[in-house]
């Protein structure tokens, strides 16, 4: 096993060569469980997730946080819903922080939004950049993480300002506009190593260049799942969400993630999975799948 046991410092987590990486939760939320599994038949899907009586099925908004601690750098991929949303859309998307939330995640590993150095948003999604910014003492925007800056890719950041009429309401214009006005906006250029070990792999299918970063360490890395594999259930490559723009895209790119993730014995950390972080991956029949789940 390459991957090393020794006690991370922010326990719980997984160490990956320079990287200690750990699991944050911002929030639970639930989504219509048909759109979740796009063209699986519910008798399929609602063995794998039990839906509610509006047909919703159970997520988290799943963060990692990932520290150098030779560098002092402390990144966080993804920022969750955050807590600025209105009433009525957070009853929509059963959105509950309770208990949840980065605030207290960062806490528990004795840091504070002022201490992360980098935001790397896979996509401005509202699920997983709501919480770029929230609403200051005098009900100004501000950034959620002050010093921070923020790497997302820049196809990204100009189909999120035109996106088509089939996913624009999964963007809000008041998470990421803040952003334009500040020197902390880094707009990536496709694979670029914006981080010491950190590849970024990029996806077409769920939405317009989804950055997905995968730490590497010796011989192994564990890869942000994100939207490509959002949940357990995922793993199947043809279970795939009905909001991907291009989904036979998402299917070849999904292939080519586990397949990988199986060749290095890494792990896949789950972007919404509701009872578990992470996993890494065996083989069936050829292809790959669940073996364990990983604590992070
Ligand atoms: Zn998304
Ligand atoms: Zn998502």
């Amino acid at each position: 096993m390459v991957v090393s046991s020794r006690r991370a410092l922010y326990a719980p987590g997984v160490i990956i060569g320079r990287w200690d990486i750990a699991s944050l939760v911002d929030a639970r939320f639930a989504l219509d469980g048909g759109a979740m599994f796009g063209v699986v038949p519910r008798p399929e899907w609602e063995r794998a997730a039990a839906p509610d009586a509006r047909n919703r099925v159970p997520l988290l908004a799943r963060c990692l946080l990932a520290i150098d601690r030779d560098a002092g750098r402390v990144v966080l991929v993804d920022t969750g819903p955050g807590d600025k949303w209105d009433p009525g859309r957070a009853a929509h998307d059963a959105l509950d922080r309770a208990g949840l939330g980065l605030d207290a995640a960062l806490a528990r590993r004795g840091l504070g939004r002022e201490q992360v150095t980098d935001v790397l948003l896979t996509h401005l999604h509202v699920h997983h950049a709501g919480g770029v910014t929230r609403r200051g003492p005098g009900g100004a925007l501000e950034l959620s993480f002050p010093r921070a800056t923020h790497h997302l890719q820049r196809r990204h950041w100009t189909w999120a300002h035109g996106p088509s009429d089939r996913d624009g309401p999964t963007f809000t214009a008041e998470d990421f506009e803040l952003l334009a006005h500040t020197d902390q906006l880094h707009l990536v250029e496709g694979e670029a190593e914006i981080l010491p070990d950190v590849e970024l792999v990029l996806c077409e299918g769920h939405t317009v260049a989804q950055q997905l970063p995968r730490f590497h360490g010796d011989q192994t890395h564990l890869t942000f799942g994100g939207d490509l594999v959002p949940t357990r259930a995922h793993l199947e490559p043809s279970w795939i969400s009905a909001f991907d723009l291009q989904p036979v895209t998402t299917l070849e790119e999904k292939k080519m993630v586990l397949a990988e993730a199986l060749e290095d014995d890494g792990v896949v950390a789950f972007g919404h999975d509701p009872g578990m972080a992470a996993c890494r991956l065996g083989e069936e029949e050829g292809h790959p799948v669940f073996r364990e789940r990983v604590e992070l």
